[in-house]
């Protein structure tokens, strides 16, 4: 399959009073075709941002980007505002955790709708009711015909939540980037939703970029999963293999945390102390001061990258002979 989208050595710093946080720091991705891609962390690892760089919804003037991200080999980065328009909603819809938050409260899903289809597929205010109502069945919504005139705080969350979907399928975009869809839901919703996600990504064969802090959904909803710590990737594998064989001591963290069930986004059971602050990350491999596996070499140097299985790589010095490599340069 191709890739639909490659991030090649994106950094993202952002200058505050208190210096330059480093909030994503030399990150390399893929999303393929079709796929669903899982960025899973806790919250401030850098997740959330890089699809902000996506959709190029940063503050240009507190924020330091650089690296690439190639949409079918465009750089985003690079683009003009005026074509990065076309992209946003067209190309790449996102879904966000807050339903009521993505849509204005002053005008009624039909209305918002209805721009959407102005804006990017030139249809009359008729043909954008037939449209959107269409797509309010299509994602399960009930008596889509009256909802489409209801105003958003009319609805319930898992229904906005339905209506988002429904709204960013209109323009069938190619990458749908969904950041903690179902959080704010219930279980029972939440269920619905994520089935929902899956049918129509069967049906409109998109890819999807989806952030959680949630192991679970991630097993549920991706075909390969990349774990982020303070701003790195520092595992990616296919779901299965990261699943069944975690390597990295803050996957293999995360996990036991997963069973424990009762991890909140600042603590974790398993892994002793905090998420550090940006703009002191420790030097060498960020995670050290948390490892119970630190080695000297930990607290001096980055580990880079190391393949441990077929699509599966670790940034961690207890693998690949980098470690040895470097001991021997020492000497
Ligand atoms: Fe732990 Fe060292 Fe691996 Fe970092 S590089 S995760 S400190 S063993």
């Amino acid at each position: 399959t191709n890739n639909i989208l490659q991030v090649e050595h994106l950094k993202i710093y952002f200058k505050t009073f208190e210096g330059i946080s480093k909030a994503v720091d030399d990150i390399s991705f893929v999303l393929k075709e079709k796929e669903t891609l899982g960025l899973v962390g806790e919250s401030g690892c850098g997740k959330t941002v890089t699809n902000l760089a996506i959709m190029k919804l940063l503050n240009a003037k507190s924020t330091i980007l650089s690296g690439k991200i190639l949409y079918n080999g465009w750089n985003i980065l690079q683009a003009e505002e005026v074509n990065i328009r076309k992209l946003r909603g067209k190309e790449i819809g996102m879904i966000f955790q807050e339903p009521m938050a993505s849509f204005d409260p002053l005008f009624t899903i039909g209305e918002q709708m209805s721009e959407v289809c102005k804006t990017h597929l030139k249809l009359s205010k008729q043909e954008s009711r037939i449209q959107g109502i269409e797509m309010m069945k299509r994602v399960g919504i009930p008596e889509p015909e009256k909802r489409y005139d209801e105003y958003p705080h009319e609805m319930s969350g898992g229904m906005l939540q339905r209506a988002m979907i429904a709204l960013n399928l209109l323009t069938n975009p190619k990458i749908l980037i969904a950041d903690e869809p179902t959080t704010a839901l219930d279980v029972t919703v939440q269920a619905q939703v994520l089935n929902l996600m899956k049918s129509i990504q069967k049906e409109f064969g998109n890819s999807i970029i989806f952030i959680t802090h949630d192991l679970g959904v991630i097993s549920e909803m991706a075909d390969r999963v990349h774990v982020m710590y303070a701003g790195k990737i520092v595992e990616k594998g296919s779901t299965m293999e990261i699943f069944e064989n975690p390597k990295h001591p803050y996957t293999i963290g995360l996990m036991k945390s997963k069973i424990k069930k009762e991890y909140k986004a600042k603590s974790l059971p398993y892994i002793r102390g905090t998420v550090p602050n940006p703009q002191q990350f420790p030097v060498g491999c960020r995670f050290h001061p948390r490892c119970e596996y630190a080695m000297e070499i930990c607290r001096e140097s980055e580990p880079q990258e190391t393949v441990v299985n077929e699509g599966h790589l670790v940034s961690c010095w207890l693998f690949g002979n980098r470690g040895d490599e470097l001991e021997n340069n020492k000497s």
